[in-house]
């Protein structure tokens, strides 16, 4: 078995937060971030290192502009790429995508700078068919032209609304992606639900492996 992880974003402060993982000869890309400080092609993740690797499936953690405000991006370098989220961050990824676009332009006409958003709203539209939602604790298989022996579980991570870890399950190995996590409830929202054990960096009890640190970021 091969697996390899690639990081294409900033993973050490709020950036454009993006994480390849290849298992084999199946590609997911983990969060297509944008980096809210960074203009232009310096805001997104660095998706050529991987224009030559296989994406069958694009996972977004959670409805933030670092973790999903470069998905048209990156469907454009992955057009046959299958997109998966849970169905809160579905309804809120729409919102945000457009909402984006629109400061953008309100920022450039209050500016009087040419500040072209990274993507047009047609092209938000276009990818919006593309979402495939799925609840908390509801294990799926990601598919390409075939179904993979990839499964996907999702768990609350207590974040924001509809924040997901992702627990990535491959021929008895044992992956878990941590987007964003508050373990300690909020005033609206409970704290993360993971599994029991495992999820620790650099750590494998229970066979998993953290392809990043869990971090509590507000
Ligand atoms: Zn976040």
């Amino acid at each position: 078995m091969a697996i390899e992880y690639i990081p294409l974003g900033d993973t050490n402060r709020i950036g454009a937060s993006a994480h390849y993982l290849r298992l084999d000869d199946w590609g997911i890309l983990l969060d297509a971030g944008l980096d809210p400080g960074d203009q232009g092609e310096a805001a997104i993740p660095d998706y050529e290192r991987i224009q030559d690797q296989p994406v069958n499936a694009i996972i977004i953690s959670h409805a933030h502009l670092d973790h999903l405000g470069s998905l048209p991006v990156a469907i454009r370098y992955f057009p046959h790429a299958r997109v998966y989220m849970t169905p809160a961050t579905a309804a809120l990824s729409e919102v945000l995508l457009f909402h984006y676009i629109r400061v953008r332009q309100r920022q450039a006409a209050e500016e009087k700078v040419k500040l072209s958003p990274l993507f047009s709203a047609s092209e938000v539209e276009n990818i919006l068919f593309l979402f495939q939602s799925f609840d908390y604790n509801f294990p799926f298989k990601i598919h390409g032209f075939q179904e993979s022996q990839i499964e996907i579980r999702f768990w609350d991570a207590g974040h924001i609304l509809g924040s997901a870890g992702v627990e990535i399950n491959y021929r008895g190995r044992k992956i878990f992606y941590t987007g964003n996590t508050k373990s300690s409830a909020q005033f609206i929202m409970k704290g993360a639900k993971y599994p029991a054990s495992g999820v620790c960096p650099g750590s494998h009890p229970g066979g998993y492996d953290a392809a990043t640190p869990p971090d509590s970021t507000e």
